[in-house]
């Protein structure tokens, strides 16, 4: 007897519906990651990405030849993303209106992967009201040649100072060389007070610690240390998403951490889209459960 050859739908990979188009490209030549398993690593961690981006606007890394061809930025979108994908109407700076997407469930985190998106960065504020931003990022970049043992340090180091300040913080490795510091907030401040907050606490730091620190933009002024990149903190900027893969050799992925498990980390790609298994369990563990979880509000300094 002949075995039945399987149907040919049982080739199809549909993640919450959404059909996805040549799951066997490889997006990764470093990692020999497909188009196809970065659909299953976006299904399997649906959950706690939502938890965190879920209506929020968001900016895409779109690299639909995979990694190793063109990427870009993508920010708005007039609704080339299909049914899945919602929008935001926000206001520009020059006082025109543009839409941004905002993904809110599984089939809209599908319908993007679809479109060719390896990373999601998102806005620091909720798209139900985008002037009031519900989270404080410090972004640590440090030197090329710096290792990881300072930029651990370092965050340590904000999340005491931040800390005495009455901000809880959650420590989240970007899948890159650094570590994102981050102070959830009850919306209620507005971005230029936020800004203003970050700008002057990243300058004390490296007015206290030059040697260590440096919250100038220019990269002369990096040499050996670590530039506090205050900027996320401002209307219309982003920062990458917790459990995003990220358009790096290997496709790593940007994983949210306890401050004690950080002690232990030697780079900020630790886990890769291979890891679902793992970052889905971790994820749903009583130490993650309340990870970025504070109600609090900007404290005066
Ligand atoms: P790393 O740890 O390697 O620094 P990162 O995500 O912090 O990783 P950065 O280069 O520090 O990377 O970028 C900070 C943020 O700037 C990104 O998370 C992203 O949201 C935003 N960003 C990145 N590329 C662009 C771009 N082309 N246009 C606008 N914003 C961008
Ligand atoms: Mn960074
Ligand atoms: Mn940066």
């Amino acid at each position: 007897v002949v075995p039945e050859k399987p149907a040919a739908e049982s080739k199809d990979v549909k993640p919450f519906g959404i059909a996805i188009s040549h799951p066997d490209r490889v997006i990764d030549p470093d990692g020999d990651v497909t188009k196809g398993q970065l659909a299953d690593y976006y299904a399997a961690m649906a959950d706690p990405i939502l938890r965190w981006m879920g209506g929020r606007p968001v900016s895409l890394v779109r690299c639909p030849q995979g990694r190793g061809r063109k990427c870009f930025f993508q920010k708005h979108d007039a609704g080339s993303f299909g049914e899945h994908v919602g929008h935001v109407a926000i206001r520009e700076k020059d006082g025109s209106s543009e839409d941004y997407l905002v993904v809110e469930d599984g089939a809209g985190l599908l319908a993007c992967v679809q479109m060719g998106t390896i990373e999601f960065h998102g806005w620091g504020a909720p798209a139900s009201d985008v002037e009031k931003p519900d989270r404080l990022v410090f972004d640590l970049d440090p030197d090329e040649g710096l290792d990881f043992e300072a930029v651990v340090s370092a965050a340590r180091h904000l999340h005491d100072l931040l800390g005495e300040m009455g901000l809880a913080t959650f420590p989240m490795l970007t899948g890159g060389k650094g570590v994102h510091v981050i102070a959830p907030l009850t919306p209620k401040a507005e971005w230029p007070a936020v800004k203003d907050f970050a700008r002057r606490f990243a300058a004390a730091l490296a007015e206290d610690d030059p040697d260590r620190f440096t919250a100038a933009l220019a990269k002369t002024q990096r040499k050996g240390r670590i530039f506090i990149d205050y900027l996320r903190n401002q209307r219309g900027a982003t920062a990458v998403m917790p459990y995003s893969a990220r358009a790096r050799a290997g496709t790593p992925v940007a994983v949210p951490v306890t401050w004690q498990e950080l002690r232990e980390m030697d780079g900020a790609a630790r886990w890769h889209v291979g890891d679902a298994k793992e970052l889905a369990k971790r994820a749903g563990s009583k130490a993650l459960a309340r990870w970025g979880v504070a109600d609090q509000t900007l404290p005066d300094l």
